[in-house]
């Protein structure tokens, strides 16, 4: 068993749709980022899939993005097509469950993208009634959380869902269409994985839990027992031990300067804060969801939000 956590970018676009990559391209721009792992999301078409059979190192998970006027739903690996043409508010629950019958994952894409008139559909208006359903959210969808509001919308939304009782993985989707205008280079999301990567793998920390969504830093836990997000431990006194990583953003952009300055533990009933070190420990309520949070600043932007864990539940 050698878990490690692998740099994904989760959302991407090629020629086949509207991005400016061919997917030979975004595979050795990916590379070039350092990422172990994508996942090709092409507006409603799996065409560009064919593209990436000869690919062996950077792993690829294959999927689509539906694109409607009433919202962007990512799904990945389905066994067989399913139509995305008729989904309609009315209907999203039946055309969620039809995914998952194919074996497929479902997120919502950037949740709270401005909408009409400037990206009509963009804003997620689908009335879903079965969130038991929805695997994942991206909760950074611009990158940037401190300039963009929808991603701190998008976390309250999400945690409102945890409190309800859903599992919903936390994504990061940079929403890739072209190599310029991503100023955040180090900002992705990471999966957890025991062993070398797969896209079988990568598939199974998204629908399990096993994600941190970073904007450059990376804040990583576990119990003395080893559990981290995604598992359910026993509530009572808690010790979690804590490590932060920068690497990855150094190698991308070393000239931005990230500073961490203080954790925040998020739950159903607000949030406590830490100061940065080794550990932090807390009394666990039962039946609760616990997500950690790092905070700093970035470059000159202070107090801005620089990484969350996936949640780990107490039984
Ligand atoms: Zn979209
Ligand atoms: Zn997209």
């Amino acid at each position: 068993m050698n878990k490690k956590w692998y740099p994904c970018e989760l959302h991407c676009h090629t020629l086949h749709s509207d991005g400016d990559f061919t997917v030979e391209e975004l595979i050795s721009t990916a590379k070039e980022r350092s990422l172990c792992g994508i996942c090709l999301t092409d507006h409603n078409t799996m065409s560009g899939h064919r593209e990436t059979e000869g690919e062996k190192e950077l792993k690829i998970l294959k999927g689509i993005e539906w694109t409607t006027y009433f919202g962007h739903m990512l799904v990945l690996d389905t066994k067989s097509y399913v139509d995305w043409r008729d989904a309609t508010p009315d209907n999203i629950d039946s055309k969620i469950s039809a995914v998952r019958e194919q074996g497929g994952l479902v997120g919502i894409a950037h949740p709270f993208q401005i909408g009409t008139p400037i990206c009509t559909g963009g804003h997620w208006d689908f009335k879903v009634q079965k969130w038991e359903n929805v695997n994942y959210m991206e909760i950074f969808a611009e990158g940037e959380p401190y300039l963009n509001d929808a991603n701190y919308k998008a976390r309250k939304k999400w945690h409102s869902l945890l409190s309800e009782g859903y599992r919903i993985t936390p994504t990061m989707g940079r929403d890739w269409h072209r190599s310029r205008n991503n100023l955040y280079p180090s900002a992705c999301t990471y999966l957890l994985i025991d062993g070398d990567i797969t896209a079988e793998k990568m598939k199974d920390a998204i629908k399990y839990g096993k994600t941190t969504v970073s904007n450059g830093a990376l804040l990583t836990f576990e119990t003395a027992r080893g559990e981290t997000s995604g598992d359910t431990v026993e509530g009572g006194e808690i010790t979690l031990k804590i490590s932060i990583d920068l690497s990855h953003h150094k190698e991308m952009e070393a000239e931005r300067q990230i500073t961490p300055e203080k954790i925040l533990l998020c739950s159903s009933k607000g949030e406590m804060e830490f100061p940065v070190g080794e550990s932090i420990s807390f009394t666990a309520r039962e039946k609760e969801w616990y997500s950690l949070e790092l905070w700093g600043s970035f470059d000159d932007k202070e107090n801005t939000l620089l990484c969350l864990s996936a949640p780990f539940y107490t039984k």
